[in-house]
Order: C-alpha cells, then sequence, then structure tokens
C-alpha cells in the first residue's frame, strides 16, 4: 500500500479544515497492508456476504421477531471463533472478544424490517407476510437497509478475526433488535447486557444511505440525527348519549383542540434557531356515531436536539392538555395522563473519532469515496443509547453509500424519492462489501496497536 506515503488528497473546500486535523492525525499512523488485506478479506468473503444480505432481504424479521436472522449471525461468530451469547434484549446477539490490552469498541448492527408491501421486482424480493407484535398479519421489507447492516456486521466478524494478530482491546459485536421500534438498545440495556459487556469506550455504527453512491461513504463530526420520544396522551371525558353533550365531557373535542393547540408549541414556545417536530400520529377514539366516548388516545412524536427544545414542547403539551380539560370541566382526579413509551437522545459524533474515521475509510476506500455528510436530520436512532454504562463514550455513526444510478440521477434532478420507509426502495447490495470494509477499517484504527513511525 502506498498511498499513505504519498500526499495526494483530493478534497473540496468543504474539507480543507478537517484536512488540517487529519494531517495531524495520520503522523501517528503506521503505514502498512492492514487496508489491502481487509479489502482482500472482504473480497475472499463477498459471494457469501452478498448471499447473507439477499437472504435476510428475501426473508425479513419485524423487531423482536428477528430469530432466523440473530440465529444466523451467531452461528457465524460461533463459527469464526468468537464468544457468543444469544437471546438478549429478545433476540440480541452480542460478542465480548478480548484481544489484549486496549480500549472496549462496540460496534452495533441492527437487524429488523418494516411492516411495508415491497414493490421492487429483484430476485431476492419479499413477499413474506408475517404477524405483527399486537397479533395484526402485516407484509414485511428491508425497506431501510438493515438487511445490509447484519451482512456487513458478519463481514466485520470475518475481518477482525482474520486480522487479530493487528489489533488489540476488546470488541463487542453487537447484532441488535428492534432499531425501528426504538426499543431494541433499551430492551438490551433492560436485559443482561452489562453483565456481558465491559463498558464501552467507543459505541460505532454505519446506516445505508442511497443518497450516497454504492462505494463510497459518508460522515461528519457533532450533532447528526435527532433525540426522540414517542409519547401516549390519554384525554379522560365523561362518555354519553350522543343527543346530551352538555351532560357530557367530550373527549374527541378536547383531543381535536389539543391537536390543533399542539401546532403552537412548536411555533410559538419553542426558541425558533432550533429544530423541533411535533407529530401526532394516531388519534384513537371512540366506536361508534351516537356515543361520545369515554376517552381519546393521542400518540405524539417529538424530535429535537436541544434539551430546552424538548423540555418545551413537554411541559407546553402538559399544561395545553390540561388547560383544555380544566376549561371543559374534567374533574381533577380525571386529568390527562402523559406516557412516554421510549425516548433515545440525539447522536452526536465525536469529532476525533470521526477524524480519525475519515483517515481510515480514505485508505481503505480512497481520498474520493469519503464525504462530508451533509446537515443533521430529524430522523433518529438507539444504537448510541448502548453506551448507557458510560455517557463519557465516544460515539459515531458513518452513513454507507447504498445509491443505485436511477436515485442519484434523481437526487441530482431536484425530484429524490421518498426513501428509506418506502415500498419502492432498492439499495445496491455491493454497500454491503464497502460498509465491511470502511467500518472495519475504522475498528482496526481504533484498536490499532502501538506503532512506531
Ligand atoms: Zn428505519
Ligand atoms: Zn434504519
Amino acid at each position: 500500500m502506498t498511498h499513505l506515503h504519498t500526499p495526494r488528497r483530493q478534497t473540496s473546500h468543504l474539507l480543507a479544515p478537517l484536512l488540517i486535523l487529519l494531517t495531524c492525525w495520520t503522523a501517528g499512523v503506521s503505514a502498512g497492508t492492514t487496508d489491502d488485506a481487509v479489502k482482500r478479506i472482504v473480497a475472499d468473503n463477498s459471494g457469501q456476504l452478498i448471499a447473507s444480505f439477499k437472504q435476510f432481504h428475501q426473508n425479513p424479521e419485524l423487531g423482536f421477531q428477528e430469530f432466523e436472522t440473530a440465529a444466523t449471525i451467531a452461528a457465524h461468530f460461533e463459527k469464526l471463533g468468537y464468544p457468543v451469547t444469544t437471546g438478549v434484549g429478545g433476540t440480541g446477539v452480542v460478542s465480548v472478544f478480548e484481544n489484549g490490552p486496549g480500549p472496549v469498541v462496540l460496534f452495533r448492527g441492527d437487524m429488523d424490517a418494516l411492516p411495508v408491501e415491497e414493490l421492487v421486482d429483484i430476485s431476492y424480493k419479499s413477499s413474506k407476510i408475517t404477524e405483527d407484535l399486537a397479533g395484526e398479519s402485516v407484509p414485511v421489507m428491508h425497506a431501510c437497509g438493515h438487511d445490509s447492516h447484519a451482512a456487513w456486521l458478519m463481514g466485520i466478524a470475518t475481518v477482525m478475526m482474520e486480522l487479530k494478530d493487528q489489533w488489540s482491546g476488546t470488541l463487542v459485536l453487537v447484532a441488535q433488535p428492534a432499531e425501528e421500534l426504538m426499543s431494541g438498545a433499551q430492551a438490551m440495556l433492560n436485559d443482561t447486557l452489562f453483565d456481558i459487556v465491559p463498558k464501552p469506550d467507543y459505541i460505532i455504527a454505519g446506516h445505508q444511505m442511497p443518497f450516497w453512491p454504492v462505494g463510497s461513504v459518508a460522515v461528519a463530526n457533532g450533532y447528526r440525527m435527532a433525540g426522540a420520544i414517542q409519547m401516549d396522551v390519554v384525554i379522560n371525558g365523561n362518555g354519553g348519549h350522543g343527543s346530551i353533550p352538555h351532560l357530557a365531557i367530550d373527549p374527541v373535542v378536547m383531543g381535536s383542540q389539543a391537536v390543533m393547540g399542539y401546532q403552537t408549541i412548536v411555533s410559538r414556545l419553542v426558541d425558533q434557531s432550533k429544530p423541533a417536530v411535533l407529530t401526532v400520529g394516531a388519534f384513537q377514539a371512540g366506536f361508534t356515531h351516537n356515543v361520545i366516548p369515554h376517552s381519546a388516545t393521542l400518540m405524539l412524536n417529538l424530535r429535537w436536539y436541544d434539551p430546552s427544545v424538548r423540555e418545551g414542547m413537554v411541559d407546553g403539551i402538559k399544561q395545553l392538555t390540561d388547560n383544555i380539560a380544566r376549561m371543559y370541566g374534567v374533574p381533577a382526579d380525571r386529568m390527562p395522563t402523559y406516557t412516554i413509551k421510549s425516548e433515545v437522545t440525539p447522536v452526536f459524533n465525536d469529532q476525533d473519532l470521526t477524524v480519525l474515521a475519515t483517515t481510515a475509510m480514505k485508505n481503505v476506500l480512497g481520498d474520493d469515496r469519503v464525504f462530508l455528510a451533509g446537515k443533521p436530520h430529524m430522523g433518529s436512532e438507539d444504537f448510541h443509547m448502548l453506551a448507557a454504562r458510560n455517557p463519557e463514550a465516544k460515539v459515531l455513526m458513518v452513513e454507507v453509500g447504498s445509491g443505485p444510478a436511477d436515485v442519484l440521477a434523481d437526487i441530482a434532478a431536484g425530484t429524490p424519492p421518498v426513501y428509506p420507509h418506502n415500498p419502492a426502495f432498492y439499495m445496491e447490495p455491493d454497500a454491503v462489501l464497502y460498509g465491511a470494509q470502511a467500518l472495519s477499517a475504522v475498528l482496526l484504527d481504533v484498536l490499532q496497536k502501538e506503532q512506531v513511525q
């Protein structure tokens, strides 16, 4: 490998400040053939990795039901010689591989699919129908690409075991359930995760991203993904005959006023320089025409970056809903109730780790294949919640390009598809290979042995 010796970085002006940092960082990294070895190992295993990806895609499993996916990953880990614990937080798979002194680095791949009916015409299309956790029959599809995350987790396991003489520390590999439910990481924490895993110093994950070309990755430091809350608000009324509303207390009317009132929380109570989203995803009340129901349930989704925005929204929801209830004469012992079903904090990419990862990924993919990721978005993740035992752990989320040519052309034309979570979602399978290469390179650099330049 020669490119560490030849300064031939081609980069946009956007990356210039980063380059100064990178130059400092690379001074401490010894040149070698590790990157070539990573590429060779991934190439040697490419047939199996692509086959696993397609197998996962054709047999998708919803959150907390990832039984076959977890079994495939666990069997792969075991075959390689990793210690394996299964059934953590339901279907989670955990391997803790102690390989000498050094940091504890946790790498997470998620496994779950979505209740979406696939409309893509490919040989490994999913036509699966399954029962969700509520017992409803639903179609299932990997419409967020977690099939690729499960597959590159297997590739990374292979690379790290084959190159175990070239790194030192403790590698924790986690196949996580139920990311889409925002509760899989928490389920692992509530279960035995920390009986198995030492305190992590680094928490790293990747997510496929069709807006970057396959073969590339993107990363940036600082806030990347929003914090999120799923909240149930139950508004109690007093049900009765539809003809005598003046004797009842109508939760449908109170709920309707609440939904419209919530729109003013974001526009009037939250600092307008800070992003906030408040969506009412469901409004459930009543069963028939002539009965005023006894209660209404609103299902809310909140997104934020700044904790003051979170507080402002949560407090605003309570104040507004409580006061609507008072206005209609709801008695004090039947005031609205507020239940946070799940919560994740924003994802914040550590600056030093981002710099290290940028260099590591450039070394393995090429300088022109590593982009500076764009502005943060209001999507969310829960992998970083696995740092619960060490709030100081350095976190990194890498975007792995999976973009097919037609999607990239649509983006260039200003008409991007509504990806992911869409029935027409398609990603290039080779993203599995580049994801395995890039993320292995990051792990190897974080876990590098003390080396002499
Ligand atoms: Zn998703
Ligand atoms: Zn996802």
